[in-house]
């Protein structure tokens, strides 16, 4: 039997800690779908099409890590692609309450879903997507911390802006 873990996230944009929890969770699973949530409350810098499109390009090189977005009740979407289990990336503490608060509540809609923490590597410790938007919107060089194409959209998008 193969086991599929969906990867759910904002990826607005993906970054190396990112891929790094792809990686890694390909050691233990067969198969990944990086699944970009789509949430009207959140005002993304990429849009849900630039999001999937730089996923796509920077999970080529994994053929078992395909990419997709949904809406409404993870748990829900989890099951529509034959997998029980959601992997989630841990980073500073500054992550567990909100992802404790997030496990417990899809623990309480499915109990059929599991949800796994991948610890990041060090070198990701402090990475997010907002710190290098941030950095990236005032010139800073964040070719350390993000796929090369990813490095192009945010120079790119904030040369328009
Ligand atoms: P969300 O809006 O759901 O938090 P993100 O795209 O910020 O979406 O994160 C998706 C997942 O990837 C989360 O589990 C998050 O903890 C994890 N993640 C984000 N950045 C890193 C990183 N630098 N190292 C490891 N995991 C990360």
């Amino acid at each position: 039997m193969t086991k599929t873990a969906i990867y759910p996230g904002s990826f607005d944009p993906i970054t190396n800690g990112h891929l790094s929890i792809i990686r890694r969770g390909l050691e233990i699973f067969d198969n990944i779908v990086v699944a970009v949530a789509i949430n009207s409350d959140k005002k993304p810098l990429f849009t849900t099409e630039e999001r999937l499109e730089m996923i796509a390009e920077v999970v080529s090189p994994y053929p078992n890590v395909s990419v997709d977005s949904f809406t409404g009740l993870l748990v829900e979407y989890v099951v529509s692609q034959g997998s029980n289990v959601i992997l989630r990336g841990l980073r500073a503490l500054s992550d567990y309450e909100y992802e404790f608060q997030m496990a417990l509540m899809n623990r309480r809609l499915s109990r059929d879903v599991q949800s796994v923490f991948m610890m990041t590597d060090y070198k990701w410790f402090y990475i997010s997507s907002t710190i290098i938007k941030e950095a990236a919107q005032h010139g800073g060089s964040v070719g350390a911390l993000v796929p090369e194409v990813v490095e192009k959209r945010l120079k790119q998008k904030f040369a328009k802006k």
